[in-house]
């Protein structure tokens, strides 16, 4: 048997496509468009290179879109104060501080002093306690598992009464993706497992799974003989095992590997991710939903 692809770069392109029309129809009605605000500090490659993604996305759905660089030596108190400033600006809907930021910088404070109702990441704790509450406390659900979700219900794969198996208990995928899967509603209403380390049998928990998220950063660490026959696989790893010349630019790019031995796996499971192509593309997707979503909250829309 070879296993459904749940591809990633086609929902990304329906979903953006759905924004669009979205902030199209605000525009006309309520003549405002979502915005959203990156804020960069310093010049890691990485992050500039994720940030500019997020800009272009932004600009292709139609918001309004700042890149707010600002110099790696940049003190506490004046990124605060930036901060305050977009808390406050009543064009932004969306407040992204790209991480990781420079040492002397106290992340938690940073991303503590975002106004919750435009921390369209989802990170603050009052947007954690919202998504554990569930419902429509819900405002903005974390973006990597905010696509996981979604990829589960657009390929069809019934989530009630399934057992969901999640390997990882971080605070961006593992937690908060077992905890949007056991609540109430659609997409949702399963019976969660969440291994870890220190897990005791961690392969025969996986075998229970109809539904088997891996999110460990580690190749490989599925092995076929954990997956149910039929089961949904979402492999949210990503980890560089090489590297290689690209045929389409000829500079040299990473070779990029999930935490599921895929090749098998496809044999084996009923629908699968890719890596990559999978969950990647969908973060940033979410990004954007969330920002519209800030957006149709303050004016009553949603
Ligand atoms: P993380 O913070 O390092 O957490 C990894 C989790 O996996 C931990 O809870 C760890 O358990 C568990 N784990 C590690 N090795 C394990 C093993 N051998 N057996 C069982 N559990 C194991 O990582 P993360 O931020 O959640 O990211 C996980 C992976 O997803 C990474 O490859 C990352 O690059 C990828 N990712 C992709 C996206 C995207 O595609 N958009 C977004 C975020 C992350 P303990 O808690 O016991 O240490």
């Amino acid at each position: 048997m070879s296993a459904k692809l749940i591809k990633g770069t086609e929902i990304r392109e329906q979903i953006l496509e759905e924004i669009t029309g979205e902030v199209a129809q605000i525009k006309e009605k309520h003549n405002v468009v979502p915005g959203l605000v990156t804020i960069l500090i310093g010049e890691n490659p990485a992050s500039m290179s994720y940030v500019t993604l997020k800009i272009k996305t932004a600009h292709r759905v139609g918001f309004k879109e700042i890149q707010d660089s600002q110099p790696v030596d940049i003190s506490e108190a004046d990124l605060l104060a930036l901060i305050d400033k977009y808390n406050n600006d009543d064009s932004i809907n969306g407040i992204l501080v790209q991480l990781p930021l420079p040492d002397h910088i106290d992340e938690k404070k940073i991303l503590n002093a975002i106004d919750p109702d435009k921390d369209v990441d989802g990170f603050h704790p009052v947007n954690v306690g919202r998504l554990m509450i569930g419902g429509s406390e819900v405002k903005f659900p974390p973006c990597t598992p905010a696509g996981i979700q979604e990829m589960i219900i657009r390929a069809g794969v019934e989530t009630s009464g399934a057992e969901v198996v999640v390997v990882g208990r971080s605070n961006i995928v593992g937690k908060p993706i077992a905890n949007m899967m056991l609540q109430k509603g659609d997409g949702a209403n399963s019976t969660v497992t969440v291994v870890h380390t220190r897990t005791k049998n961690m392969e025969e928990h996986c075998k229970r799974a109809d539904i088997l998220i891996v999110a460990a950063g580690v190749p490989d660490l599925v092995k076929p003989e954990w997956i149910k026959p039929g089961a949904c696989v979402i492999d949210v790893g990503v980890n560089r095992v090489g590297e290689k010349i690209s045929e389409k630019t000829g500079k040299t790019i990473a070779i990029l590997k999930g935490d599921v031995d895929f090749e098998a796996a496809k044999e084996i499971a009923g629908s699968i991710t890719p890596v990559p192509g999978g969950v990647g593309p969908m973060t940033i997707t979410m990004l954007m939903k969330n920002t519209l979503k800030s957006l149709k909250f303050k004016l009553g829309i949603e």
